[in-house]
């Protein structure tokens, strides 16, 4: 049994306490790994429009090709060139200001005369146009490739490779990139930063969550005086011819006196010594833009706002118009790109307390679960232990018992085997001698006969067959009949055996065998168990309390039922008073059957210590009434 428990501990019970303990110890990282959860959802959903918005201004770009085109169909290219500021607007309202540039850098519109922002853009963009004058432009380098005006230059101007240190860029990238975020330049990244400006150019927004391997669970990694956020893009220096290169069309982005000025350019094949082009009216690409973050979906929508923010982490779009943050500390945020330097798609949880909420909601919920499957199999384990115990001693009770009967059988057999020789052989002339002898083979056969009867009833009650046959009788005459016929055998082993009975008869209804079955077991107990003190009272009486109900006590002065066993005593098989310790042979069914035929007459058979010591046993039936079960 120890060995079964052992195993089943080993193999069932510890794995699944290990198993519990590992999975409590996950729920400590839950709220790291739904922000990660989140966070990773939210971050697809920038990116996502990030790259909305590049192909958006992609998009417009076409357009302004397009215009363009059909402009030129109308007017010769000179003549458009005059007038285009005012043509274009006319028909492109994203247009600001519309220019026109000549092969020898020669500004042909818009016209110094015109409105205040032509002039403007004059003042800010006719040095650089005119190539006399370099710009910022801006390079991806995580992406490990040139922008778009970049490229056109790359591929257009054979000096620009050298003038930019593209090819010791394109080299140095992953080393570069890695050094500038670990935090250990190199030399070769300092050469790339002479070359190239600042390296390390600080993002507009620090976003609470950070790629994956800037956080670890439980480090302060979001924490702002720990955090440093690094824009992907590069920026260098290039003039306008360098920057077009040969290309036919392209967009810039410059920063003129920190304001961003977005241009878009276009070369005619049938005029392809004019350059025009187009500053873009920030104000109505920003509406234009707005209306993608319009079209985020419903489900999000609820949990998140997004936003398109400018270059000074300035909300230029908002998916949700009243929502107000620390525009600078979004959830996440990805940067649009070379197409629009420092600008970012962020977003903002709509209610940060919540995720920290579901977090502790579902740590509750596994915890739950967890100590619920832990009480379930500690139960289960503990049911099947109990019920294996409880079957290996019903195991140990039957294999016992087997051997108790045999020897039970075998005792009275030599004992009646013996004497009917010796009386048979006519060795025993003593009629005093043969009369107990006689006598001797009577009590044994009738030992022989209760112990059949016991089994036999036992099988039977088992088995569901066990029947009464009720029927009217005098429990008074009953008792004296079986006490007088079991009186010699007592006296004879040197017992007192007093009888306390009524003087008026008793009649009840009952199975007479039955009820003659059980005073034979009482008696014949009180004989086994009686120890020094052979002493055996028999009472038959009335009483009145609680119940009107009979009463049938045997009563010894015998060794008792040990302490606790008090119960135990009536459950099959079961032996208080093992034959091994004590030399007591017993089947373990007498009580059995008794308490089974007692509560059969819808009476009870207890057990009390006797006073002054030994036991009584009582059979209670009650009084006068006809019995529960008849006969079935
Ligand atoms: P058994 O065949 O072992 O006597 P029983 O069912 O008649 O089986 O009794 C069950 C156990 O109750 C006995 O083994 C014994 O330990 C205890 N017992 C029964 N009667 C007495 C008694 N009069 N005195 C002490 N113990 C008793």
């Amino acid at each position: 049994m120890k060995k079964v428990a052992a195993v089943f501990v080993l193999a069932v019970f510890v794995p699944s306490l290990v198993l519990a303990w590992l999975a409590l110890r996950s729920l400590r990282d839950q709220q790291f790994l739904l922000e990660r959860q989140q966070s990773s959802l939210y971050q697809g959903v920038a990116d996502g429009l990030a790259r909305d918005v590049q192909s958006a201004l992609a998009d417009d770009l076409n357009v302004f090709a397009a215009k363009l085109s059909a402009l030129l169909q109308d007017a010769q290219p000179a003549d458009l060139a005059a007038n285009f500021d005012e043509r274009l607007r006319q028909n492109w309202p994203l247009a600001q200001v519309g220019f026109v540039v000549a092969e020898n850098g020669e500004l042909l519109s818009p016209s110094t005369r015109g409105r205040p922002q032509a002039r403007s853009f004059i003042e800010n963009n006719r040095r650089f146009l005119a190539n006399r004058e370099s710009a910022a432009v801006y390079w991806n380098q995580n992406l490990g490739k040139t922008p778009l005006a970049a490229n056109n230059l790359a591929a257009n101007n054979p000096d620009f490779g050298k003038a930019t240190a593209k090819e010791d860029f394109a080299a140095n990238n992953a080393a570069a990139s890695r050094s500038a975020f670990a935090g250990r330049p190199d030399g070769s990244l300092d050469k790339l930063k002479q070359r190239l400006g600042t390296y390390n150019t600080p993002r507009s927004v620090i976003p609470q969550q950070q790629a994956p391997a800037a956080s670890e669970p439980g480090s302060p990694a979001n924490s702002q005086d720990t955090l440093q956020a690094f824009s992907k893009l590069v920026p260098s220096e290039a003039e306008f011819r360098q920057l077009i290169g040969q290309a036919a069309q392209g967009m810039l982005a410059r920063f003129v006196d920190n304001q961003l000025s977005l241009l878009f350019w276009c070369r005619p094949a049938s005029a392809p010594n004019l350059i025009f082009g187009a500053q873009l009216d920030l104000a109505n690409l920003k509406s234009e833009l707005g209306g993608l973050l319009g079209q985020l979906d419903p489900a999000l929508r609820q949990s998140i706002c997004v936003a398109l923010l400018d270059d000074n982490a300035r909300p230029a779009a908002l998916s949700h118009p009243f929502f107000h943050a620390n525009w600078k500390r979004p959830f996440v945020a990805t940067e649009i790109g070379e197409t629009l330097p420092h600008w970012e798609v962020a977003v903002y949880l709509l209610d940060p307390a919540k995720l920290a909420h579901s977090a502790q909601t579902l740590k509750v919920t596994l915890g739950l679960l967890i100590g619920l499957l832990v009480f379930a199999i500690g139960s289960g384990s503990w049911l099947i232990v109990a019920d294996l115990n409880r079957q290996l001693v019903s195991a140990r009770q039957k294999t016992d018992f087997v051997s108790n009967v045999s020897h039970e059988l075998k005792t009275p057999l030599t004992s009646i085997r013996m004497f009917s020789e010796l009386l048979a052989e006519g060795r025993v002339t003593d009629p005093a001698r043969q009369r107990s002898y006689l006598s001797i083979i009577a009590a044994e056969t009738a030992r022989l006969t209760r112990l059949i009867n016991n089994v036999l009833d036992f099988a039977r009650t088992e088995r569901g067959q066990k029947r009464y046959r009720f029927q009217k009788c005098d429990l008074l005459q009953l008792v004296r009949e079986l006490t007088d016929t079991y009186r010699p055998h007592l006296e004879a082993e040197g017992f007192r055996f007093q009888c306390a009975l009524p003087a008026a008869p008793i009649v009840v209804n009952a199975d007479r065998d039955a009820l003659a079955q059980v005073v034979l077991n009482l008696l014949s107990n009180a004989e086994k168990y009686s120890g020094e003190r052979k002493e055996i009272l028999l009472r038959l009486e009335q009483q009145s309390a609680p119940l009107p109900h009979l009463e049938l006590a045997v009563l010894d002065r015998g060794l008792g039922v040990p302490p606790g066993a008090e119960e135990k005593i009536f459950e099959k098989f079961y032996r208080a008073h093992d034959a091994l310790s004590c030399g007591i042979q017993g089947s373990g069914l007498g009580l059995t059957l008794a308490r089974q035929i007692a509560r059969a007459h819808g009476g009870e058979i207890l057990y009390a210590p006797r006073e002054g010591g030994g036991s009584c046993f009582s059979l209670r039936l009650p009084a006068a009434e006809p019995p529960p079960q008849l006969e079935s």
